[in-house]
């Protein structure tokens, strides 16, 4: 108990998993520049899924995150979000904690 950090936490909107907020996709919805996936800084409403498919096939075919983003996903919202899903299958396997690349 000593060395207790103050990690940010947040919980995945599927699974209800407390993680450090750093171990979470971050997902904004923006009323003006629309959504947001794995951004660091935009403002808004957010929320956070694990960085594996499990998760986001749950938050995408609920309405989880919409309920989450109090918002109504766009079908082009929804295509970006599957699209980056998919790219996080490989890591799934690997076990691997996703990392933001430029
Ligand atoms: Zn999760």
């Amino acid at each position: 108990m000593t060395r207790l950090k103050k990690a940010p936490q947040r919980m995945c909107v599927a699974c209800g998993t407390r993680r450090e907020q750093k171990s979470l996709v971050r997902i904004v919805q923006d009323p003006d520049s629309g959504l947001t996936i794995g951004g660091g800084r935009s403002s808004g409403r957010g929320a956070y899924i694990c960085p594996n498919v499990e998760c986001w096939n749950k938050a995408l075919k609920g309405n989880r995150l919409e309920h989450r983003l109090r918002t109504t996903l766009t079908a082009g919202s929804r295509a970006a979000l599957l699209q980056y899903m998919s790219s996080l299958q490989e890591s799934d396997t690997n076990g691997k904690v996703f990392t933001e690349q430029e």
